[in-house]
C-alpha cells in the first residue's frame, strides 16, 4: 500500500489543453505518430485514424493493414523505421498479436528510445520491469491485473502500478483511473456506456498517441486523450462503432 499522506492526497481534476496548430506549423510540428501494427489489421488501423482524427500531423503504420489514407504504410515492419527522429510517440499493442514475431516487434519499440503509448497485447508480453519510464499504459481491468495483480481499490492500485514503473497508467472503465508516477491521479468518468464495443481501446490509444506526440508530457496526455475519447463518444450517442468514434474525434477536439 501507498504510504498514509500519499494515499491522502486529492485527486487532481484534469485540465485539458489541447495542442493547436499555429500559423507555421507543418506535418512534423504538429506530431508523428509511428503505429505498430500486427495481425490483427483493423485495432491498428483504427488507432492510426484515430491519431490522425485527434490532430497528429503524420502517421507512420508500420506492418499489416492500410491504415488511414494519410499514413505512410510500410508493410514489412523494421525496426529502422522507428529510428526516425521526428517520431514523437511510438503506439504498440492495438491488434498486435502475441507471437514471436509480434514480440520482435515490442522489442524494438522499446529499444526505440521514443515515447511510447503501450496497449493491448504489448500489455500480455511485456515485462513490467522492462517498461520505459515516461511511457503511458492503457490496460483494462484484465490487462492491468495481469501486469499489477489485484490487491486494493482501482484509485490505489493504479497509483501503485505507476509509482513502480515510472510510467502514467490509464486504467480503463467507466471510472477511468489515470494515474502519475509521482502520485497524480484523475478520475475520468465521463465517457459513455457505449463505448464497451469492440476497437474503442484502440481509439483511444491512437488519440493519447497524437496528444504525446504533439508534445504533451504523458500524464496530459493521457488526460487528454480520455477526454477526447469519451467527450466524441457522448456526442455519437447510442450504438455507434469505433470508426465512427475514430472520425468523431476531429469534431470534439476544437
Ligand atoms: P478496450 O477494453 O481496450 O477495448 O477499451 C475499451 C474502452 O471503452 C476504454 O476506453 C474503456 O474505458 C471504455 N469503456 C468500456 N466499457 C465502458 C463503460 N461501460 N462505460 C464507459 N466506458 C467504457
Ligand atoms: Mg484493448
Amino acid at each position: 500500500p501507498l504510504p498514509e499522506g500519499e494515499r491522502d492526497m486529492a485527486c487532481v481534476a484534469p485540465s485539458i489543453t489541447l495542442p493547436t496548430p499555429g500559423p507555421n506549423s507543418h506535418k512534423y510540428t504538429r506530431g508523428m505518430v509511428a503505429i505498430v501494427a500486427g495481425g490483427m489489421a483493423g485495432a491498428s488501423e483504427l488507432a492510426s485514424i484515430a491519431a490522425m482524427r485527434a490532430g497528429a500531423g503524420y502517421v507512420l503504420h508500420l506492418g499489416e493493414g492500410q491504415g488511414p489514407p494519410h499514413a505512410l504504410v510500410r508493410k514489412i515492419f523494421s525496426a529502422d523505421a522507428l529510428q526516425d527522429a521526428r517520431i514523437g510517440a511510438i503506439v504498440v499493442g492495438p491488434g498486435l498479436g502475441r507471437d514471436d514475431a509480434t514480440r520482435r516487434m515490442l522489442d524494438a519499440s522499446l529499444a526505440a528510445h521514443r515515447p511510447l503509448v503501450i496497449d493491448g497485447d504489448a500489455l500480455r508480453l511485456i515485462d513490467p520491469t522492462t517498461i520505459p519510464a515516461g511511457s503511458i499504459l492503457t490496460p483494462h481491468g484484465g490487462e492491468f491485473s495481469h501486469l499489477f495483480g489485484q490487491e486494493g481499490d482501482k484509485i490505489t492500485r493504479t497509483r501503485r502500478a505507476a509509482a513502480q514503473t515510472g510510467a502514467v497508467i490509464v486504467h480503463k472503465g467507466p471510472d477511468t483511473v489515470i494515474a502519475a508516477p509521482d502520485g497524480r491521479v484523475t478520475v475520468a468518468g465521463e465517457g459513455s456506456p457505449w463505448l464497451s464495443t469492440a476497437g474503442t481501446g484502440d481509439v483511444l490509444a491512437g488519440a493519447i498517441g497524437a496528444m504525446r506526440a504533439a508534445g504533451l508530457d504523458p500524464f496530459a496526455a493521457a488526460g487528454a486523450g480520455v477526454w477526447l475519447h469519451g467527450a466524441a463518444a457522448r456526442r455519437l450517442g447510442p450504438a455507434f462503432i469505433a470508426d465512427d468514434l475514430a472520425d468523431a474525434l476531429s469534431a470534439v477536439r476544437g
